[in-house]
């Protein structure tokens, strides 16, 4: 019996973007083997498992089932080198570095305070200040909900890129239930990012590290649980040579980094504050003063959020010609949408 389903429930406190939506059908977990009886009995309607819904947003309301996973677990190994770690999908992101740490395992502290949980890390191939989640993923261990069966997939079958990965596109019966990492046991920090560039060398230690980073994404970065926002809206964007060249000739000072001989990334936050959009608002929907990378909302209805995408989109087309991606994921009713279907 699945006595623990709630019907019409508000999804506000359960979206970081916190827009007031509803979803028909919402059950949190802890258990695994409650999602065969769960998939069992919803099997005619959508369902989307969520883990803090930092990355997500509904336009409208749900009319599936949201799940809302609690599965924690973490264990670990020493073997020759490396630490292994085997960590529950429904384990919060940070947890996870902070019990690293905390046992001695180091290597994670880049990734400092991604308020998501670990079943999304690998989805979206995480990352920040100089380390993603496919530097140290082992494996991802999925339930096949029909085949009743845990498949692995490596590392290499991910196919991570930035801020994605194989695993985005698997259908609502594949879950993620546990991810691998491995570790090296002798520690070398990580800190020729351009924004680590104030790290004290001889203060050098993964609590120091940790410590650093959190400061500086405690000063760049609104708190989502006072002002709601999903992160970074829009993905940073993978340019060729021509391109960087291109807008280099115009704005000597782009903060862009070399990711490869040919490519180079840059920040979408920053070509959003070229077109004049930082504290720009819309309704309740507001592109962040202090980092225009992040949208917060006060309140809004989905109208504001759509127009203010539409308006920034085509403004950086027009100024730059150059599209821009979301890093968010969107829902309208049942379906996820991209910036074709709303541009
Ligand atoms: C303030 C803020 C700062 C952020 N900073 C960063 C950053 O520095 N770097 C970065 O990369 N990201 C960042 N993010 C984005 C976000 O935290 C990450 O993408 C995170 O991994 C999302 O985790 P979540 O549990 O909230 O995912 P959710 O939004 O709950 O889920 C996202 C998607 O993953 C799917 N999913 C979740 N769990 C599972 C599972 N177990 N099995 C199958 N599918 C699943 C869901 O169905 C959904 O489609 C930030 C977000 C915020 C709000």
């Amino acid at each position: 019996m699945l006595t623990n389903i709630e019907f019409n429930k508000s999804l506000k406190k359960y979206i970081s973007f916190s827009m007031n939506v509803y979803t028909k059908y919402f059950i949190k977990i802890n258990k695994l083997d409650i999602l065969y009886k769960i998939f069992d009995h919803f099997k005619s309607l959508p369902i989307i498992i969520l883990g803090n819904g930092t990355n997500t947003i509904f336009l409208k309301d749900f009319l599936g089932l949201i799940i809302i996973n609690n599965i924690k677990y973490i264990s670990f190994i020493k073997k020759n080198k490396y630490y292994y770690l085997h960590v529950g999908s429904g384990i919060n992101w940070n947890d996870l570095v902070l019990y690293s740490i905390k046992n001695n395992i180091y290597g994670l502290e880049n990734l400092a305070m991604i308020p998501g949980k670990v079943g999304a890390a690998p989805i979206f191939n995480i990352g920040a200040y100089g380390l993603e989640i496919k530097n140290i993923c082992k494996y991802v261990d999925i339930l096949d909900i029909k085949r009743r069966k845990i498949i692995r997939f490596n590392k290499n079958k991910c196919k991570f890129k930035y801020r994605n990965s194989k695993l985005g596109n698997l259908s609502s019966r594949y879950i993620i239930i546990y991810l691998g990492l491995k570790l090296p046991i002798k520690w070398k920090p990580l800190i020729n990012y351009y924004k680590l560039k104030n790290i004290n060398i001889k203060k050098c230690n993964p609590r120091y590290i940790y410590n650093f980073i959190s400061n500086l994404r405690k000063k760049n970065i609104p708190n989502y649980k006072k002002i709601n926002n999903s992160g970074s809206f829009f993905k940073n964007l993978t340019l060729n040579k021509s391109k960087i060249i291109k807008i280099l000739n115009k704005y000597s000072n782009v903060p862009y980094s070399l990711i490869s001989k040919y490519k180079f990334r840059i920040p979408t936050g920053w070509l959003i504050d070229k077109c004049d959009f930082k504290g720009f608002r819309i309704g309740n929907v507001c592109v962040d003063s202090n980092n225009s990378a992040i949208i917060t909302n006060y309140g809004s209805i989905n109208n504001d959020i759509i127009f203010l995408i539409k308006f920034i989109y085509y403004k950086i087309y027009i100024k730059f010609n150059i599209k821009i991606s979301l890093e968010v994921l969107i829902y309208f009713y049942n379906n996820r949408i991209n910036l074709n279907d709303i541009s």
